[in-house]
């Protein structure tokens, strides 16, 4: 396997392997250019360049190609067309022109623009992103050479995912550079990593089927737990071992051959639930190859008769989903800004840099706590099982003590296990990468050598998050740049600086146990936004703080931010509201009816068991009878408050209003619904229980 996956890695990438072998050396040389520094495409370049990857694909069996792009449904969209171009004789030839690869042009109005399609044309573009590679999919339609692509208005909003977070690549490249000029680097570029790891859950597909909520949310809206959760385990454990591994290896290859460096993989806490992790990438790729990831799972899943859910809560009572989205900023030098070094000169920098995103998460949480939020993720944030709504820097106690020292001497001399070091106020004590695992309930954590943001949504894309990052930490870098460059003394203006921005933000530093209800109160103490809804989160996109913010660094317009805010109210409605009615329709044809029928079985074993031996003990069957139909009646009752509350929140004409409607009102009003048809289906005949439950989803499969 070992040599063949040399082979067959980035086997279905045009990647620049393949660009040397296939391009002209001017061509690659140009397109190479436009990659690195981001300098403008010369369209007879990408006449070339279309050329080479139709052969390519064509070789490998494509017969269509795909601008594949991520509008704001969080998902990705293609639109295939074939290479088939007609000739006057009758028969067909292959093309692909330069204007072909560079530009697409879907219907934007098919997608959400929050507003922008009101106010400007239907008209999208999809446009090249060169700095992602093409790569091959295949599926059961063929192959395609799908071409990752940017998707913006015809007025050029930002109408997906990419586009923004490029333009914060961009930015917080210049800010980065800014800062490492000042210490003597001639770098030209710095660019994010990420690396995201990703939860998800498999069930079995025929079980799967048989739950409308499952299939029209995502996730479980009824379902009482099993009665011996933990010790069902061992029975996971023994049977779904052969069939998840044979999803994992095929998963594997497939993601291998189109260049995803899928790493690690392995079961998770909850039953069913599994995780995989890539070797982290730059942003955009990472961003791109989560998407892929997630695709993969899902289609692959069904060719083993499993159902991928990547929902961020499936089962409740079970541990959900999430993604740790692993950050850091690499020079071209090769160097990684978040590493401590081992010089002094490098751990002042190290140390500027550190205080930089400590001062940015502390300014902009509700920035990033938005970019988190998703309805699913509302059930996860502040549950003790994820991080808390609260956003709080981990960095360890070695870390910690040292900005501590920095803040009340002024010097760090120290570190706390003890070692001397002599090296003056410039320098950090040397730790071990051992602060990794050492706090899971942080919402963002310092891992030897870059922060984990550990409340991505697991069905989300990171580019969100990915865009906010970059963003807030390119603002702080900017404004320490201008602070410097003005510095007569720079050693000793680094100093001052690092100083008073940690000593400014160090409320933001926590490194207990953030699931304790004392760092609740202990947050609130320090002004920390405990922010506990997507609902309430959205106002954060659009507050004159968040417009100055992305518009002084070109990452988004004031009018693409209020549109990103009503497309996330009615993205949060929406699923509100399909879940509402799905659970309307489940109770009204499925539970109703099935408890109907037990009722009705109790009723008629008491008249048969009376009229056979009139003073025969019947109270089982009436206790059951009479805790049954209670139950029942409470159902019944929750289900005609919900339907009212479903309407009541459907009138609503302003975005925020009905989300928020749908929020306190509908929400409500589906946990007092599913209460009674949890406690029934712990209590009715398990024959007539008309859908499977957690114990057949999590275990049997
Ligand atoms: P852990 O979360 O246990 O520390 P790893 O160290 O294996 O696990 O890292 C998890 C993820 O972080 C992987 O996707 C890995 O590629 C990524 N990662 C490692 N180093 C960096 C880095 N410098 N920048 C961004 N991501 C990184
Ligand atoms: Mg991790």
């Amino acid at each position: 396997m070992s040599e063949k996956l040399t082979d067959l890695f980035g086997s279905d990438v045009f990647n620049e392997a393949t660009m040397v072998e296939r391009l002209p050396k001017k061509t690659y040389a140009a397109l190479k250019k436009t990659i690195e520094n981001g300098e403008d495409l010369d369209p007879t370049v990408a006449e070339v360049v279309a050329n080479a990857m139709k052969d390519w694909a064509i070789e490998r069996g494509a017969t269509h190609y795909t601008h594949w792009f991520q509008p704001m449904t969080g998902i990705t969209a293609e639109k295939h067309d074939s290479f088939i171009s007609p000739t006057s004789n009758g028969k067909a030839l292959m093309e692909f022109s330069g204007k072909e690869l560079i530009k697409g042009e879907p219907d934007a109005s098919s997608f959400p623009s929050g507003g922008l399609r009101a106010t400007f044309e239907a008209r999208g573009y999809s446009v090249w992103d060169c700095t992602s590679p093409a790569f091959l999919r295949e599926d059961a339609s063929g192959v395609t050479l799908c071409i990752p692509t940017a998707f913006c208005s015809y007025t050029g909003e930002a109408l997906d995912m990419k586009t923004p977070l490029l333009r914060s690549m961009e930015a917080i490249n210049t800010q980065a550079v800014r800062i490492l000029k000042l210490f003597g680097h001639d770098v030209k570029r710095v660019t994010t990593s990420v690396g995201p790891e990703q939860e998800y859950f498999l069930v079995d597909k025929a079980k799967y089927l048989k739950r409308d909520d499952l299939i029209f949310t995502g996730r479980t809206l009824f379902g009482a737990m099993p009665p011996k959760g933990q010790e069902l385990e061992d029975h996971y454990f023994g049977c779904i071992k052969e069939r998840v591994a044979s999803f994992m290896k095929e998963l594997n290859i497939e993601l291998w051959k189109m260049g995803v460096t899928a790493k690690t993989q392995h079961n998770e806490v909850a039953p069913a639930q599994h995780e995989l992790a890539p070797i982290y990438a730059s942003s955009n790729i990472a961003t791109d190859h989560n998407q892929l990831v997630m695709e993969c799972m899902k289609r692959i899943a069904n060719r083993h008769s499993l159902t991928c859910l990547l929902h961020e809560k499936p089962f409740a009572g079970v541990n959900g989903s999430g993604k740790h989205n692993n950050w850091s900023m690499v020079a071209d030098n090769g160097k990684n800004l978040l590493d401590p070094g081992k010089t002094p000169h490098e751990n002042v920098q190290f140390l500027l840099f550190l205080a930089a995103v400590l001062k940015a998460v502390d300014l902009h949480s509700d920035l990033l706590r938005v970019s988190a939020a998703n309805p699913g993720n509302d059930h996860r944030l502040g549950a003790n099982e994820a991080p808390p709504a609260i956003i709080s820097v981990f960095l360890g106690s070695q870390l910690e003590d040292v900005l501590i020292q920095l803040i009340e001497t002024g010097e760090a001399k120290s570190s706390k296990d003890g070692g001397r070091m002599n090296v003056g106020v410039h320098t950090i004590p040397e730790f071990k990468k051992d602060a990794t695992d050492r706090n899971r309930t942080s919402p963002f954590a310092f891992t030897g050598n870059k922060f984990e943001f550990r409340m991505v949504a697991s069905s989300m894309s990171i580019g969100t998050a990915n865009t906010v990052l970059n963003t807030i930490v390119a603002d702080v870098l900017g404004n320490m740049a201008d602070e410097l460059e003005k510095a007569n003394d720079f050693d000793l203006a680094v100093h001052d600086l690092i100083k008073k921005t940690v000593t400014e933000h160090k409320k933001i530093v926590f490194n207990g146990n953030g699931y304790s209800e004392a760092w609740v109160e202990e947050a609130e103490r320090r002004g920390l936004p405990n922010i506990k809804s997507m609902v309430e989160a959205i106002p954060a996109m659009v507050t004159d703080k968040a417009v100055n913010l992305f518009e002084k660094h070109h990452v988004f317009s004031s009018v693409e931010l209020h549109s990103r805010a009503e497309i996330l109210y009615e993205a949060y409605s929406k699923a509100i509201n399909i879940e509402a009615k799905t659970m309307i329709s489940m109770a009204s044809v499925k539970y109703i009816p099935a408890v109907i029928k037990y009722t009705k079985k109790l009723a008629d074993s008491i008249n048969s068991i009376k009229s056979a031996v009139s003073d025969a003990d019947v109270s089982v069957q009436s206790e059951l009878l009479k805790e049954t139909s209670t139950l029942l009646a409470k159902a019944q009752a929750a289900l005609k408050k919900l339907q009212a509350a479903v309407t009541e929140a459907s009138a609503k004409e302003d975005g925020a209003e009905m989300a928020n409607c749908f929020k306190d009102a509908v929400v409500p009003a589906m946990t007092d619904l599913r209460a009674p048809i949890d406690a029934l289906e712990l209590i009715v005949e398990k024959e007539l229980w008309p859908v499977p439950t957690y114990g057949d989803l999590l275990f049997e499969i």
